[in-house]
């Protein structure tokens, strides 16, 4: 498979399926989130400390995607058969480890402290039904053999390009079976059909881009991971791309609009980025504290 292409620095912002997401969910997330250091209001040391704080449901993923990069890279270099009490030795040390960060939950008061073995055994769950999956078989039987050329998490960002947009869209893991080439996405969370299916159409874009593949022949799988073991398949038409690249620009776009400097990625002042109305955001915002304090000290 051709290398990955790399491209040199520029400030300008880049399209990422979350960067917009924050966008639409919140202005005022969104500005802590990625114009931190432009805050003329509280310290960039608390901005990032709270933007640091992990969340129980975000870290059970980054467990569960770092133990399934760790898995397959392991297949990359041998076809012995899992060890299940080491994977599962492995799996929980590795917990204990990640559960170490700031959380969210502790830092709010919500709860008194981390219940590590009911983490650990959301973990293995999602590692326990992939494992026992028909795709888990399907891949070790069909997939092994192009396994020099698997893509796991790349380093990086994932940067693109699409049309003439900067763009991050990192795949979890890609790998050709034929003339195919699969995409597949580890999800422990909840189904979410439009977002992730958004999210999908920019890995199979990526790929297109990267790999020079005709994105016909290009199949994003979702795998959701628990209660059991699902999968959401896409096909991708040259539409879709097409239609896709639309939904970049015009969202891009409306991302520059919050630019004073858009080649600069500089924020326009913060004011402008507003608090969103919905409080369900609020209630599980890293950034609360913030937006709580100024209601504290008044309008
Ligand atoms: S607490 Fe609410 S208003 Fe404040 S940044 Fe977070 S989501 Fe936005």
């Amino acid at each position: 498979m051709t290398p990955i292409k790399q491209f040199p620095y520029t400030p300008i912002l880049g399209w990422s399926a979350s960067r917009f997401d924050t966008f639409k969910t919140c202005r005022r997330r969104y500005f802590y989130t990625y114009y931190a250091k432009f805050d003329r209001e509280f310290p960039l040391s608390k901005i990032n400390q709270l933007k640091a704080l992990t969340t129980i449901p975000l870290e059970t993923g980054n467990i569960v995607h770092d133990v399934i990069k760790a898995l397959l890279e392991r297949f990359q270099k041998s076809h012995a058969r899992i060890d299940l009490p080491k994977f599962h030795d492995y799996t929980r040390k590795l917990t204990g480890r990640y559960c170490e960060k700031p959380f969210a939950e502790i830092y709010y008061q919500e709860i008194s402290r981390l219940n590590v073995d009911e983490i650990f055994e959301n973990v293995r769950l999602c590692l326990d039904n992939l494992l026992n999956s028909p795709r888990f078989h399907w891949l070790i039987q069909n997939a092994i053999a192009t396994r020099d050329r698997w893509i796991i998490e790349p380093p990086g960002y994932g940067q693109t390009v699409i049309k003439e947009y900067k763009a991050y869209c990192k795949v979890d893991f890609l790998f050709p079976v034929g003339d195919k080439l699969y995409i597949m996405d580890w999800k422990t969370g909840k189904a979410d059909a439009v977002k992730h299916h958004k999210q999908m159409l920019g890995y199979a874009a990526w790929a297109a881009f990267h790999f020079g593949h005709d994105p016909e022949s290009i199949d994003p799988v979702i795998a959701y991971l628990k209660p059991d073991y699902t999968e959401d398949a896409l096909h991708v038409t040259r539409a879709d791309i097409d239609g896709f690249a639309k939904i970049v620009k015009n969202e891009t776009l409306e991302m520059y609009s919050f630019c004073a400097d858009i080649e600069e990625n500089i924020p326009k002042e913060k004011g402008l980025f507003e608090k969103t109305t919905l409080k369900v955001f609020c209630d599980y915002c890293n950034f609360r504290e913030l937006c709580r304090e100024k209601t504290a000290a008044g309008p």
